[in-house]
């Protein structure tokens, strides 16, 4: 069968691999789509660890195709597959914090994964999804279920008010999802004017460019869409300046998410007065812990805009040359179908 496989550090390319063949308790699943990801181009770069030789790709669902027989879920059924494996004994584990058992390792990057035609997965990490849900749907669970975990610690309140900075699939993700929480004011920061369109079309309120407008006033300021600031910031770019004005945009007693990823050395200075002062809660969201079954109800349910995100669909010889280069201006989400 064809895979992308990483070879070493900047090694990546299609070849033709031996159809794994599932362990106890494993499905076969025949891959119908599976999301590109910025953490797959860090891990071609060497800057996420991984465990090459291995085949990439962590957002995936597909057809199961075999299954063993003690399995409960049956040769035909289409399920989502949360990557993340964990050892479920460790005290991490049992204490319900899943994110940071010290063995977890994640198909797409220590485990083959999904950026094939097929994947052996573990069974407890599929999630069966309803037929008629379009196939490349079930690609978008795992970024969802991260962003569930973010919406989780939030504390978004009915009527309150959300800045979303950075308008990547995260960001766009996350409007719909401060909507759904109801949210009435929900501004995206990001600088791609497509990306601003597209947020407004998804549900955000009011978007700023902020290369433009200064984003602290444009939203903190006595003018501003959030005088005071907001409840809620979702820091969704992974960068020093939006952390800074995550911090100075929301409101006394609010809450700041920081859901992207910085680079490792970034720092930056933060007054311990100004957050004890204003009582700040500054909150990480580490990955999808045990977020994914709800994140395929939501995807199941149809409740979320997510064909809109969808830039380009791409078959598995394009993948290398792709995450080779940045992402297109205005694209937001590539998906590849193994099949074509
Ligand atoms: P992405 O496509 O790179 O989106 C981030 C976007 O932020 C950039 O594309 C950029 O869009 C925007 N940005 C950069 N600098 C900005 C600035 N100064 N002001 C406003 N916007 C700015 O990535 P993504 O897939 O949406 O993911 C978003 C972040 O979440 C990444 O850091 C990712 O690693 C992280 N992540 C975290 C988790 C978790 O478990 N916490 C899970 C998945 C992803 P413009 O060019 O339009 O400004």
């Amino acid at each position: 069968m064809r895979a992308v496989r990483l070879a070493a550090s900047g090694e990546l390319a299609m070849t033709e691999i031996d159809q794994p063949t599932p362990g106890d308790g494993e499905l076969l699943v025949k891959v119908d789509a599976c999301g590109l990801c910025g953490t797959d181009r860090h891990i071609v770069d060497g800057e996420y660890p991984s465990a090459a030789p291995v085949t990439l790709g962590h957002e995936f669902g597909g057809e199961v195709v075999r299954a063993d027989g003690a399995s409960s879920i049956a040769v035909g059924a289409r399920v989502t597959v949360d990557p993340n494996i964990t050892c479920g004994v460790c005290e991490q584990c049992r204490a319900g914090r899943v994110s940071f058992c010290p063995d977890l390792t994640a198909l797409g990057v220590q485990r083959d994964g999904g950026l094939a035609e097929y994947v052996a997965v573990p069974e407890q990490q599929a999630y069966e999804l309803p037929p008629e849900v379009p196939a490349t749907h079930a690609a978008f669970c795992e970024p969802l279920a991260c962003c569930l975990r973010g919406l989780d610690l939030a504390g978004i309140e009915p009527g309150g008010s959300v800045a979303v900075l950075g308008g990547g699939v995260i960001g766009q993700l996350m409007v719909q999802l401060a909507r759904l929480a109801g949210a009435t004011t929900v501004v995206l920061s990001t600088r791609q004017r497509a990306r601003r369109e597209l947020a407004e079309r998804l549900g955000a309120t009011a978007t700023i460019d902020p290369t433009a407008n200064d984003p602290i006033a444009a939203i903190e300021g006595p003018a501003g869409l959030a005088p005071g600031g907001v409840d809620v910031v979702l820091e969704c770019a992974g960068v020093a300046e939006t952390f800074r004005q995550s911090l100075a945009m929301t409101r006394r007693g609010g809450t700041v998410v920081v859901f992207g990823v910085a680079p490792q050395a970034a720092l930056v200075e933060v007054s311990p007065f100004e957050i004890f002062a204003r009582e700040l809660r500054i909150q990480g969201s580490y990955l999808n812990p045990l977020t994914h079954g709800r994140a395929a109800a939501m995807v199941a349910s149809g409740v979320l805009e997510l064909d809109a995100l969808v830039s380009k669909e791409l078959s598995l010889a394009e993948v290398p040359a792709t995450l080779s280069v940045p992402p297109g201006q205005g694209d937001v989400k590539y998906l590849v179908r193994p099949a074509s």
